[in-house]
Formats: C-alpha cells, structure tokens, sequence
C-alpha cells in the first residue's frame, strides 16, 4: 500500500506524520511509549520535551532557530501550532507549558483521518514490505533498532552525552531573596525568578559541586564526550572555579533590587508551565546523585525550602553520521526505503529535530505521490541545516549542531545575518 510507516512519535515522528496526513497520504505511526518507556521520557504523550520547556529565542530577525521557528510556521507546522497555542512568558524565547503542548500534539494526530498510532516497539529492521519508512527515534533510540541500524550501515555508534536541569516549585521559592527580572530587562521584562549569590556563597557553591557525589558512569560510558550546549555544571566547575560565573550563572544585566547591584553570581529560574507553578533551573544539567543535588541546589540563596518537582539527570545519546550516510532527501544510501529524522540525524534540538521531520516528511510524501521534491535552498535556515547533515559537514568530525548563521553560506555584499534574515 501507499502507507508511510514512521518509527517514533517525538518531535520529528510527530511532525513528520501531520505533514504527510496533509498530503492526502495515510500514516502509521509507531511509538513504544508506554509499552516501552525511555531514560528520559514521563508520559505517553506524543512530542514530550524531554528537559527544558524553551523552543528557544523566536526573534526570526536575529536568530537562526527564530527564522527557522517562522520558516516552519509558513509551512505549516504542527510543532510550532501546538508551540503557539501552549506558550509561556519567557522574554524573546518562545517557552510552552510542556504538558499543553504535548496533549494538543497527540489529539491532533489522534483525530487525524489519514493517521493511525500504533503504540508499539520496531526494535530492529522495519519489515520488508513497508516500503516508505521514516525511523525518527532520537537520541533513545531503542538498543535492537540502534544495533540494527549500526549492522546494516557498518559504523560504530557515535555518542555523546546530555543532562536534564532540576525543575522547582514556584511557591518554594523564597521571593525575599529572589527577584523577578529578565537579563537586560528584555521580553516582558519579569519572566525569569534570579537568586543571587555573593562571593563566598559562590565560593561555597562551587566547593560543594566539586566534592557531591556524581553517579558513577558505566563502563561504555567512559569516553563518551559531552556536548558542549549541555555540560554538566559539575563539569563545567571542573574547568575552572569561574567557569560557571561566565556561564549559567553570570550576573551580568541582572539587578538584585535588595542591593541596587550586580550580585557576584545568579542562578536563574524559567517558568516551565502554564499555570507558572514550576521553574526550572536555567542552564544547571548534572549528574550528581539526587540526595547532593537537593542539599547542594538548597544552599542557594532563596532556594532554601526549595521543593523539586523532577531532579536534574544524565543519558546517552545516539546518532548516525549524515554526512556519510544519507542521501540529499534524508534516506539511507544502503537501504532507500528507510528515511531518517530528528536528532538520529545529528541535529541537535527540539526545533531542529521537528524541522528535519518536517522535510522528511515532505520528501516520503513526494514519494509516495510519485513526485519529485527539490530540496529548500541553502540560503533558508531549512536549507542549511539539511545541507549541514547531508553533505556541509565532514563526515570524520560529525558532531550534532544547533541551527546557527555559521551552516548559511556567506552571500556577497552583506552580513551573514542579513542575507540569512533576506533571502
Ligand atoms: P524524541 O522526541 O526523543 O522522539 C523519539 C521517539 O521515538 C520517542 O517518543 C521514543 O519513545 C520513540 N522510540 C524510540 N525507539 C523506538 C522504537 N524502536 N519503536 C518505536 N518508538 C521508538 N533539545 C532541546 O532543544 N532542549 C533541551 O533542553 C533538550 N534536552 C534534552 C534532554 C534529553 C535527556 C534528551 C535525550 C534530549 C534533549 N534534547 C533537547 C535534544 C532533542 O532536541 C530532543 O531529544 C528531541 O526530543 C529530539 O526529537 P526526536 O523527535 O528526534 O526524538
């Protein structure tokens, strides 16, 4: 049949599968949520977020995951409809309430009539006789597809790892101490809760990260690197006693109105869901054991009876060498019928992910309509990030990467921002 089979319903699974409905083409889509649960995944929803709530800045203008966030509006984006419908004050980011957001993902696909949701594990090849396959299952990929995948391709696994930030209850926190303000008084003005910290609670801080008690790594683990946009502040404290002064927890263009000053560090706190009942420390991913983090995240200032709704945590994440393996309309060169989307991929990121499966979606519809699509021109932020995982990047140092100006290419006459911004 004309089925498209998509393996995970995340962000890319889920948009993938709304965008090929809209061609008039029937979907399967597979999650094993809750049959089987990942590291890092609460519900059964479709589209969780998994750590923070922030789609990131959504300034088009000045911003490449902004003009990316309006490139996949115009084309008609569930992701960023269900974003829209379910967002929370966060200054220029567009952050949403994480549960809203998922629920509207999943009723809209529900309802769909060209879509079925099977709520089952591929773990391994998909049959041979599903011949439009989308595999979009992240960096938790399950251990029988990703060991699938790594035979039919020949690679090693390529690796590295992420960590989840603490969320709080907003009533926890002791607003005496903390403040509401925006760096540089930006947005609204009063979307992040700051707690200050003078230099030798700074110094405490920094003494106690270093000493808790880290969980311990398994051996595979061991010489997995990090990825830089989600260190680990222990980690981040182990390259230096100010790393994390010039990192989530500098103070710059930020006020304490106790003092009228600059503190010497913040911590910043961003609403994590609608109702603004929960925060979630901006920034602190890690991997200390839990009794550490409550005491440590407790000597903070104005956290002192903090309440945690979810502890910070660490997992390992997945992906494929695009640039070696993937033809210029996401499928694998060694098995055409298999497409692949969504941080696999080797983007990184909730709007990055979502787009990859919007144009893997596009292209498995073409497809499935016999038509051919030609891929978005590099000059778009769909274009460089398709062009960055299917052939701008160098296979041997393949490393997953945020949208950013640095994948258009430079156009004569103007700034790289501007001619990205003005196509
Ligand atoms: P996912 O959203 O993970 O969706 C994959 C789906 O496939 C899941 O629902 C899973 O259950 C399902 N699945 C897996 N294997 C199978 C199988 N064999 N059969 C059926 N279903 C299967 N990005 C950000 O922008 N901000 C962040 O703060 C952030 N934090 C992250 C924290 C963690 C712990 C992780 C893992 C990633 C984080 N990322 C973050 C990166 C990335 O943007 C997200 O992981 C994003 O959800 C990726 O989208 P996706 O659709 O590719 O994968």
């Amino acid at each position: 049949s004309n089925c498209v089979h998509i393996i995970g319903g995340g962000l890319a699974g889920s948009e993938a599968a709304w965008q090929i409905a809209q061609a008039g083409i029937a979907v399967m889509l597979h999650e094993m949520r809750p049959v089987q649960n990942t590291a890092a995944h609460h519900t059964d929803g479709l589209a969780e977020l998994v750590c923070s709530n922030s789609f990131r800045s959504d300034d088009a203008q000045n911003n490449a995951v902004g003009l990316l966030h309006e490139e996949m509006r115009r084309l008609n984006s569930l992701i960023m409809r269900c974003g829209d419908a379910a967002k929370v004050p966060a200054g220029s980011a567009l952050a949403v309430d994480r549960d809203q957001f998922s629920q509207m993902v999943t009723k809209t696909l529900a309802e769909h009539p060209l879509i079925t949701i099977e709520r089952d594990c591929i773990d391994g090849l998909p049959p041979k006789d599903w011949a439009n396959v989308i595999i979009a299952t992240g960096p938790l990929t399950s251990d029988g597809l990703s060991h699938a995948i790594l035979d039919l391709t020949g690679e090693d696994s390529l690796a590295f790892f992420d960590a989840i930030a603490p969320i709080v209850h907003k009533d926890s926190i002791n607003m005496d101490v903390a403040w509401y303000q925006s760096r540089y008084d930006k947005g609204e003005g009063a979307d992040y809760i700051n707690c200050p910290l003078d230099e030798a609670q700074y110094e405490s801080f920094i003494t106690a990260l270093l000493e808790g008690e880290k969980t311990s790594f398994k051996e595979w683990e061991e010489n997995t690197p990090y990825f830089e946009g989600c260190m680990p502040i222990e980690v981040m404290a182990e390259r230096g006693r100010e790393t994390l002064r010039f990192g989530p927890m500098k103070p710059v263009g930020l006020t304490d109105p106790r003092t009228g000053k600059q503190p010497h560090a913040v911590i910043q706190l961003r609403q994590d869901n609608q109702l603004g009942t929960l925060y979630n420390i901006v920034g602190f991913q890690t991997k200390l054991k839990y009794g550490a983090q409550s005491e440590i995240f407790r000597t903070i200032p104005g956290l002192e009876k903090a309440v945690f709704a979810r502890l910070g945590g660490l997992h390992r994440n997945t992906f494929i060498n695009s640039p070696r393996l993937l033809d210029e309309s996401l499928r694998l060169k060694a098995d055409p019928r298999l497409r692949f989307a969504g941080q696999i991929t080797g983007v990184e990121g909730y709007i990055e992910s979502a787009a990859v499966g919007l144009m893997a979606g596009r292209f498995a519809a073409a497809d499935a309509l016999g038509q051919s699509l030609t891929p978005p021109p590099d000059v778009t932020a769909f274009g460089a990030v398709l062009s960055h995982i299917t052939g701008g990047a160098r296979p041997d140092s393949f490393q997953p990467m945020n949208v950013n100006f640095g994948l258009f290419p430079h156009l004569r006459g103007r700034s790289k921002r501007k001619s990205a911004n003005q196509p």
